[in-house]
């Protein structure tokens, strides 16, 4: 055996970006998640080939001061935290430092960034090592170009789905995106064909109808409900709309798409006897809760979260979905649950 040596950096960033960038949909998330986080009202997504060819994110968010930008695409290097404090409370969507660094260990990778007022800046980075950094035009924003992901890693290109699974995959993403922040227009383009715009003026139920159509929308009805701990909000589908798999609802906490079987069940108990076994609505609940209740850093995608008072939360979810359809006070029809 070869003596103990520290790997390079570049190796280290391509080892764990297995982890934040499976595939070309994690690479999407981590993108529009960081423009979020960089307060933007827009943000345009568009891939080629499913993102295999090129993902192009654009931002009019905060933008990268100059004397930063390198830094970004450091391990570990992040705006958004400090201390252990905030570790706890984690505002933004991001926190860790680790999506840059790991998407420019494998691919290439050009960013143009400018901040209000200041000359912008473009980088080029290619397995994480920079080729060129000159002065752009400064438009207040960030734009990204990821090409030719994985070209460096030949197992994890193999090992990805074909192009519709993939592209499937980012349009999932985007739609959950959208769907946790409506105050933000955002649109998806694949192959330069349009597949989502969003108005980005707040009205959830517009979001809903742009992603899931017009007739989904207008059988769904809004709900809210509040304890001293969690607020929950949104709309639920009557129980005449189901679909076969749970991929039509969305748990958005504090703005972040998780998943969580818990809640799945507590959701599917508001229906009472309503649905048909195998079959589930479509939903979208908002959940707001003190930062202090919720451990994000239990996995590097942060999509798993970890909730005290979990139980409690279900609770107020099943009883205010519950009260909501009980209200339109509906006979199930088992023929029209098709
Ligand atoms: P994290 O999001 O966990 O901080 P990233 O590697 O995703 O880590 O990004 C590193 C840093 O780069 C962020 O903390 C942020 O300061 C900056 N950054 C990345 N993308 C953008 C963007 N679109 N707009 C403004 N700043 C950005
Ligand atoms: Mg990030």
């Amino acid at each position: 055996m070869a003596k103990i040596h520290q790997l390079d950096s570049i190796l280290a960033d391509q080892i764990s970006a297995g982890e934040v960038v499976e595939r070309p949909a994690s690479v999407v998330k981590e993108l529009v998640e960081n423009s979020l986080d960089a307060g933007s009202r827009q943000i345009d997504v568009s891939v080629e080939d499913a993102g295999l060819k090129s993902i192009t994110v654009v931002d009019n968010g905060a933008g990268i001061p100059v004397e930063d930008l390198e830094m970004a695409f450091h391990r570990h290097a992040t705006s958004k935290i400090t201390n252990r404090q905030d570790l706890f409370q984690i505002v933004t969507l991001g926190f860790r430092g680790e999506a840059l660094p790991s998407i420019v260990s494998v691919a290439d990778v050009v960013m143009e960034t400018a901040v209000e007022g200041q000359p912008g800046t473009k980088i080029h980075l290619q397995g994480g090592k920079v080729l060129e950094k000159t002065a752009s035009a400064s438009r207040r924003g960030t734009k990204i170009v990821v090409s030719d992901l994985f070209f460096n890693t030949p197992a994890r290109l193999k090992y990805l789905s074909s192009i519709q699974t993939e592209l499937a995959a980012i349009t999932d993403i985007v739609n959950r995106l959208a769907l946790s922040h409506t105050e933000v227009a955002f649109s998806l383009s694949s192959n330069g064909r349009e597949l989502l715009h969003t108005p980005g003026n707040g009205n959830l139920k517009q979001v809903i109808s742009a992603i899931y159509g017009i007739n989904v929308a207008k059988q769904m009805v809004e709900f809210d409900a509040e304890d001293q701990d969690f607020k929950v909000s949104g709309f639920v589908s009557l129980p005449k709309l189901t679909r076969a798999s749970k991929n039509y609802v969305s748990f958005l906490l504090n703005g972040r798409y998780v998943k969580n079987s818990h809640l799945n069940k507590a959701l599917i108990q508001g229906y009472g006897s309503k649905l048909m076994v195998g079959r589930y609505p479509v939903a979208i609940v908002m959940i707001q809760v003190d930062p202090l209740l919720v451990d994000v850093n239990v996995h590097p995608t942060k999509q798993e979260v970890k909730l005290s008072k979990e139980d409690e939360l279900c609770n107020l979810l099943a009883k205010s979905v519950y009260a909501r359809i009980a209200r339109e006070n509906l006979i199930p029809d088992a023929l029209t649950n098709m």
